[in-house]
């Protein structure tokens, strides 16, 4: 089968990342670090860093996926705190809760299964939000992005770290090459998924720049928004506030 990723409709749009998550959740954190050499490490760090973030507080990881960012949350907010890893998948809540908990991660971590576009949480809720890698895959991105605003508290930051444009031609050309040409050979290998890993590669092209991003979000109502490149562009993390 072939996704036909340009042409699907928007309700197959989320069946197809459904199956997606569904079929890499058990290879996702080794197809991760295979894919950016580790490097997602450092821009999960540098994430990390600009959130602000400090004890007794309350975070939301937003398609928080297998937990990386949740687990780094969990150590800063303290008993006082929360943290709330929210995914629409199943499979990989699954994954993030058992990896979390065997790393002995308990009491103030929460898991919610939720889509992004309708978030079940009160309004002036959280003090920071994150979505890593998880904004490309929603199919109404400004509604999910007034869904954050929502729920942020005033004052509250969001952090959208997602792969970008490259700002450099060259390297945009050896990026897409390797993108489109040696991703998918890795997820035939090692996760015997081509398919997931060449929807990847799409979904990573069809994704706004970071200007466009900005603006999506000032559209919505954040304020003070400013994005800073990660390895040359390939990813960005963008920052607005909700005052
Ligand atoms: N944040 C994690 C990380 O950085 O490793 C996981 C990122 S993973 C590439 C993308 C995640 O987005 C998946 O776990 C997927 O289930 C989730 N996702 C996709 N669409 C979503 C939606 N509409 N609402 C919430 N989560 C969604």
């Amino acid at each position: 089968t072939h996704f036909g990723f340009r042409t699907v409709a928007k309700s197959d749009k989320a069946e197809m990342v459904a199956d997606v998550f569904h079929s890499v959740a058990a290879k996702y954190d080794l197809m991760n670090d295979l894919m950016s050499f580790g490097i997602h490490r450092i821009w999960k760090r540098f994430t990390i860093d600009c959130s602000g973030v400090r004890r007794g507080q309350r975070v939301l990881d937003l398609a928080g996926g297998t937990g990386d960012l949740t687990a780094k949350f969990s150590r800063l907010v303290g008993e006082t705190g929360e943290v709330v890893l929210a995914d629409i998948n199943s499979s990989m809540l699954k994954v993030g809760r058992e990896k979390l908990r065997n790393s002995g991660i308990i009491g103030n971590v929460k898991y919610v299964q939720a889509n992004a576009e309708a978030l079940p949480f009160p309004d002036n809720h959280f003090d920071c939000i994150t979505i890593a890698f998880g904004l490309r895959n929603v199919t109404e991105k400004e509604k999910a992005l007034a869904s954050m605003f929502r729920v942020l508290k005033p004052g509250g930051r969001l952090l959208v770290l997602e792969f970008s444009k490259p700002v450099l031609a060259p390297l945009s050309k050896a990026y897409d090459a390797y993108s489109f040409h040696i991703l998918p050979r890795i997820g035939e290998l090692v996760a015997k998924d081509s398919e997931s890993y060449r929807y990847l590669a799409e979904s990573i092209r069809m994704h706004p720049d970071q200007d466009t991003l900005k603006q999506m979000m000032e559209d919505v109502g954040f304020e003070n928004t400013t994005y800073h490149n990660l390895t040359g562009g390939i990813v960005a993390l963008h920052r607005g506030f909700k005052f």
